[in-house]
């Protein structure tokens, strides 16, 4: 062992969420613990989620509901979720004077709707179980012998004091995706883990706005609606629907149900060209809009066309859609043609847009890919070639929808690596 070198039952690698909650929960139950982290702070990502506010979980109770909402990787979850679920995780922030409140779409943010409360707790959290943080720690590999790990290397610039190594009995990486790399998250484990001999499916952007090919979005760059569908068409069949709110930008798409399907979209997009379509009438059938557009025609039957689309449309739509059906803007209603009129109901009921790319790592809430949960005991997060090694939170290739779910992802493995690093 090198000269004043000490040695610690758990090394946590990445401070983020569920780096703090494994080494929390570890030194929670006697391990002596450090975490490493490569910033000078801690959670620089969790202080930006929820827009600065911190969707810290969701409220659903039914683990067989929850765990549904992972998709198919969701069951991986069932453990790790059964014994540190969205309830615990609740009771764990209340517990700490973080009151939560719940909000539409079982949303639960705290009641001061402050990231920053979020983190202060995570961090009281740490220092009351004594673990030791190493701020501007980046690592940079492992020193392995046979099936174990014997410590981790830190970037360390010549003559410059601070450690080159961390020994430890057990590591739980918990570096994150690669989204936001701003924030820290530069999906540095994924290679370490590929050294070790794990397989890591490949990422992709997923909770992501996406490009569109039609430039026109552009002039309805900041416009959110409500009550809409999108669906994601490929040789002319339905793939994929979400129903909720969506954003426009000045590139394309965005918004919860934009970043909801982005996934399936980037995912489609590898076999051939996809289309998005908007639904802005998704509660009246085409049969039904055509008779409402009938009955709107007789009653305004002296209006020019542009004075009555208010009725029908936001007014940051109007010259959009004005240009995309090709309609006179200052032709009389009663003038309009019955062809006309099904264009204008297409546009209402299929606005197409051609999906151009996702706005990429940059911009995208979590990744999805990772190392592959084969490889990793699903109840202690443990490694099955590795046996001193466990994973916890983005790194891993399970990721949900908006809502809390990443988050949760995050406390629940993070707890169990903590538990399990500490005791087994
Ligand atoms: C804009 C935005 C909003 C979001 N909002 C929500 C929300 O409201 N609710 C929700 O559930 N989810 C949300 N998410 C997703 C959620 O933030 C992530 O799923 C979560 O932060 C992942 O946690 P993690 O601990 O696995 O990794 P990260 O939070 O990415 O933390 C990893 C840590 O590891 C450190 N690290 C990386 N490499 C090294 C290295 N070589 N050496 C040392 N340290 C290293 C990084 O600096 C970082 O601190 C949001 C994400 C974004 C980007």
């Amino acid at each position: 062992m090198m000269k004043n070198q000490e040695k610690f039952d758990v090394a946590v690698i990445g401070g983020g969420p569920a780096g703090m909650m494994a080494a929390g929960r570890a030194a929670e139950l006697g391990a002596r613990v450090v975490l490493l982290e490569k910033n000078e702070s801690l959670g620089k990502k969790l202080l930006i989620t929820g827009k600065g506010r911190c969707n810290l979980t969701q409220a659903e109770f039914d683990l067989k509901k929850m765990v549904g909402q992972f998709g198919k990787n969701g069951k991986f979850l069932f453990s790790s979720l059964a014994a540190f679920g969205p309830e615990e995780v609740i009771k764990f922030f209340e517990d700490r004077k973080l009151p939560t409140k719940t909000e539409r779409g079982g949303r639960v943010f705290p009641v001061s709707n402050k990231s920053h409360d979020a983190l202060r707790v995570m961090e009281k959290y740490l220092g009351e179980k004594k673990v030791k943080i190493l701020f501007g720690s980046e690592i940079v590999g492992f020193e392995s012998g046979g099936k174990k790990i014997k410590s981790v290397k830190l970037k360390h610039e010549k003559g410059k004091p601070g450690k080159k190594v961390v020994t430890a009995d057990k590591f739980i990486l918990c570096t994150g995706g690669r989204s936001y790399p701003t924030t820290g998250s530069t999906g540095d484990g994924y290679q370490w883990a590929k050294d070790l001999g794990h397989t890591i499916i490949k990422t992709a952007p997923a909770l992501v706005p996406i490009k569109t090919k039609e430039t026109w979005v552009k002039e309805m760059q900041g416009l959110s609606l409500k009550n809409v569908e999108i669906s994601l068409i490929q040789d002319g069949k339905k793939k994929n629907s979400r129903f909720g709110e969506m954003l426009f930008t000045h590139f394309g798409l965005s918004g919860p149900i934009v970043l909801d399907i982005s996934k399936k979209a980037g995912e489609l997009a590898e076999k051939g060209e996809v289309a998005v379509s908007i639904d802005l009438k998704p509660a009246l059938s085409a049969e039904q809009l055509d008779a409402r557009l009938q009955r709107d025609f007789g009653s305004n039957a002296k209006k020019d066309f542009v004075n009555y689309l208010p009725e029908l449309l936001p007014q940051k739509m109007i010259a959009t859609t004005i240009g995309l059906s090709g309609i006179d803007p200052r032709k009389k209603i009663n003038t309009v043609t019955g062809a006309e009129r099904k264009k204008l109901a297409l546009l209402l009921k299929d606005l197409r847009l051609t999906f151009d790319g996702t706005a990429g790592y940059a911009q995208a809430v979590v990744t999805s890919g990772g190392v592959s949960l084969k490889e990793v005991n699903s109840k202690t997060m443990q490694s099955r070639l590795i046996s001193n090694l466990f994973f916890a939170g983005e790194i891993l290739d399970v990721d949900g929808p908006t809502g809390g779910y990443n988050l949760q992802i995050c406390w629940s493995t993070g707890y169990a690596a903590g538990t399990y690093a500490a005791s087994i």
